[in-house]
């Protein structure tokens, strides 16, 4: 690519040129967002111009394309990803060197693209990533929310929501298409007439707003092959209602416009929890409609028939939120297209492909039968007519078997299950990690798995172990390729050459003290941010996370108060020194999240300020979690929590992101934990706490009683009284009060249950710290093993397993 010829002179002549032409100003007069800015716009205009030759290439060779349907896109910054795939980040540091400036303030000026929540989102990132750099033709569609994930502050040890407006300075690596709207429908009445031998369909009194798309290139690394995240705006169709506005009511005609546009203003900051309000499913609705229609118009431009649609594209449904594409796309092959229901439906499980994400129940998408009716009238018929169609099938099957064709109904006590929904449309249904594929197909979804079992996979999680290795622990990655050689970088399994260093001195040392490097950088951030002086000699020991009860920031928060008491009672107690680093939002309105962030804190006041025990340990929370902490905590990090209920955490990926980086991980058996330690091996991680069999069998027989092991333990009885008795907030004795008896009478997520195991694997951890050449060992064997936790892997499975899709030829 051009771009990599670039010299530094050049980088330096387009900087002032852009500041100059944009800004009016020069280099020594102009702002840290201006010197941005021109950086970025030089960066994006090479990106564009070799945009259209890989648009036209994959053209002419009529390469099979995958969309990949997402609510959410944790892209994280551009900048620096861009620069890297570039391969021209030294050259810029270089310009910026000789320009006396410093370039990681400039770089901190670009906000992060928050467009969602956690693990969700931040893996269609990922995804991204590989397929560029894979020379896999695949793009992103989801919504441009003008107000990305919420920018969490802590006030009074107490999370407050601030608005993310990400755009208010504009945003270089879109590119607008205004005049390429697509227009989505909802409302209204429908009319069904005939023409001819067709059934056609007419919208009355709909209500119709504009899909304006805003297109981002993604780059991959070293590859020539660019691709597009397409995020969709909502504009009001008319600019403004004229007649009222001649009559007089101004207002009232920007509240209309208004109204219309509202739907891409903000992320519903619910991870792994539908809320189930009108404006979500208008949402998803507006970005699956507005897709669906330009993936069917650019595919029509090829001039191929429509019943080889599934030839030339897979469309991949990230959880069920955009499972609505399955009736869109049923809708313009029938309505607007005139295929009949056959082969719409036909087409439509030739090209769908679906991921679920979680079992929690409480994630489980469903819709009122009313709300969608009225909203989207058309797309119920749909709906309706796919689940009459099922239940005749299923009456075939299982004559008489009332009881499971209502539990297998797409349609059920006035609901419309959106799991079931994607699984009878798609050609393939997978689930995230081992475990959770084998919990689909034996519990979740066990009723369609014996009717339809060929399509349930596991496809395992993976991470862009560029962003998280090459872009955010430089070093470490230099001294990588020294030894093994850069392959690493597109082969991320070759990082098993490592091995071969694992007890090498001289690697050991060089871990050691990019670690330390790392440390100190953290912990000058956490003394300017939280004004707290941490050790960095200290163990710093990580959960970094969305906060939910079944992660159980809880049982870590109760350790370290089990831990604080220990050391009050016998200083001279050996344990290494160790830094608790918190850091991770809570949906607004999960109330007891919310309590827990609370609980951090007020445990952290005491413990932080208690002189006796001499810093030995200490408890920081770190603000605002999002893509740009994850790549400036995870490489600080000695220790990696991952300690979810066994049978809860899908996948996870912050997990990957540790091993990665060298930490241990301390975890359970769970997700891609598990698959971790087979990889890297039983004594290179601790694995504690019951497993999801064991739990399956404790509900199942109903018999768990924490108040039992509360009676028993007389170190965890004391912690938890400790919830209550006003050692905490004395001015507040009672507010943790709820959660005490939540443990007592219910403990649903096995905390007390799993707290002793917990306690003993944290004091094994601290023996191996103590032994440097154990330590270190252990983290090169992570290192070397975690190239098939890369998303690379992942991507590749997809490809090959689901959507049959093919690398474009470069030339
Ligand atoms: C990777 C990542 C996550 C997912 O972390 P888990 O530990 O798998 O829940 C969430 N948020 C951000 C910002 C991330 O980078």
């Amino acid at each position: 690519m051009a771009m990599v010829e670039i010299s530094v002179e050049e980088i330096k002549a387009s900087i002032e040129l852009k500041l100059q032409t944009l800004f009016g100003r020069t280099f020594q007069n102009a702002s840290k967002s201006q010197i941005y800015k021109a950086l970025a716009t030089t960066v994006s205009e090479y990106i564009t111009k070799d945009w259209a030759y890989s648009k036209e290439r994959v053209r002419k060779q009529n390469a099979k394309q995958v969309y990949y349907l997402s609510m959410e896109f944790l892209m994280g910054r551009f900048l620096e990803n861009n620069l890297m795939n570039l391969e021209i980040r030294e050259k810029v540091k270089k310009a910026f060197e000789e320009l006396d400036a410093d370039f990681d303030d400039i770089q901190s000026v670009e906000p992060d693209a928050g467009l969602g929540n956690g693990g969700l989102g931040r893996l269609a990132a990922c995804f991204l990533d590989s397929m560029a750099t894979m020379g896999l033709p695949g793009h992103g569609n989801g919504i441009r929310y003008e107000y990305g994930l919420f920018q969490q502050k802590i006030k009074d040890g107490q999370q407050v929501e601030m608005a993310d407006p990400w755009l208010e300075y504009g945003n270089v690596w879109e590119v607008s298409k205004s005049d390429e709207p697509q227009l989505v429908h909802f409302g209204g009445e429908l009319e069904y007439y005939h023409e001819g031998e067709q059934l056609k369909v007419r919208y009355l009194n709909c209500q119709c707003v504009k899909a304006i798309p805003y297109d981002v290139p993604i780059l991959g690394y070293q590859s020539n092959l660019i691709n597009t995240l397409r995020l969709w705006g909502a504009r009001s169709l008319k600019p403004l209602d004229m007649g009222l506005f001649r009559k007089g009511q101004y207002v009232d005609a920007l509240a209309e416009k208004e109204l219309a546009e509202v739907i891409s203003k903000m992320l519903y900051p619910e991870d792994i929890h539908e809320e189930g309000k009108h404006l979500r499913l208008k949402q998803q609705y507006f970005f699956v409609s507005a897709s669906i229609q330009s993936i069917i118009k650019k595919y029509k431009n090829t001039g191929h028939h429509l019943m080889d649609f599934h030839k030339n594209v897979a469309i991949h449904i990230n959880d069920t939120h955009p499972a609505l594409a399955i009736p869109e796309l049923m809708r313009i092959l029938m309505d607007e297209e005139g295929l009949n229901w056959k082969q719409a439906w036909l087409i439509s499980r030739k090209t769908f492909a679906y991921t679920n994400h979680t079992i929690l129940p409480e994630a489980m998408e469903t819709w009122s039968v009313e709300l969608i009716q009225s909203l989207l009238p058309r797309i119920y018929d749909i709906i309706h007519e796919i689940n009459e169609r099922f239940s005749r099938e299923l009456w075939e099957l299982y004559p008489g078997d009332w009881d499971r064709i209502e539990r297998m109904a797409v349609i059920s006590h006035q609901r419309v299950h959106m799991a079931k929904l994607a699984i009878l449309g798609s050609g393939s249904v997978n689930g995230v990690a081992e475990l959770h594929g084998e919990i689909l197909k034996k519990e979740t979804f066990k009723d369609f798995y014996e009717v339809y079992p060929e399509i349930f996979k596991s496809i395992t999680n993976g991470i862009s172990h560029r962003r998280f290795l090459l872009l955010a622990n430089e070093d470490l990655a230099r001294e990588i390729t020294e030894r093994i050689g850069k392959s690493w970088v597109t082969q991320a399994e070759d990082l098993e050459k490592l091995e071969a260093y694992a007890k090498d001195e001289k690697f050991q040392k060089v871990l050691k003290e990019i670690r330390r490097e790392k440390k100190k950088e953290l912990a000058d951030y956490i003394l300017l941010h939280n004004e707290i002086e941490v050790d960095i000699d200290s163990i710093f020991d990580t959960q970094v996370k969305r906060f939910h009860e079944y992660k159980r920031q809880l049982m870590n928060v109760l350790h370290i108060m089990h831990l604080y008491n220990q050391i009050l009672e016998n200083p001279e107690n050996g344990i290494h020194p160790r830094t608790f680093i918190f850091s991770g939002k809570a949906a607004p309105g999960y109330h007891r999240a919310k309590l827990i962030i609370k609980l951090i804190h007020s445990v952290a006041e005491r413990v932080n300020n208690d002189k006796t025990i001499k810093g030995k340990i200490k408890v920081v929370f770190i603000e605002n979690y999002n893509v740009t902490l994850a790549q400036k905590i995870i490489p600080a990090s000695d220790v990696s929590k991952q300690i979810s209920t066994a049978g809860k955490e899908a996948s996870g990926t912050g997990n990957m992101k540790f091993m990665l980086n060298g930490a241990f991980t301390l975890g359970t058996f769970d997700g891609a934990n598990i698959e971790m330690q087979q990889a890297v091996g039983k004594e290179n991680m601790e694995i504690f706490g019951l497993r999801e069999e064991e739990i399956s069998k404790i509900r199942q027989e109903g018999s768990y009683r924490p108040d039992q092991i509360y009676e028993e333990n007389p170190a965890l009885r004391k912690v938890m009284d400790q919830l209550i008795d006003g050692t905490l907030e004395p001015e507040d004795p009672d507010i943790f009060r709820e959660i005490y008896h939540d443990l007592l009478e219910r403990d649903p997520y096995f905390i007390l249950k799993d707290f002793e195991a917990y306690c003993r694997a944290n004091e094994k951890i601290d023996e191996l710290y103590q032994k440097p050449e154990i330590w270190w060992e252990k983290g090169i064997q992570n290192i070397a093993k975690a190239g098939y936790f890369s998303s690379d892997r992942t991507i590749k499975e997809y490809s090959e397993g689901v959507w049959d899709l093919k690398p474009v030829d470069p030339t």
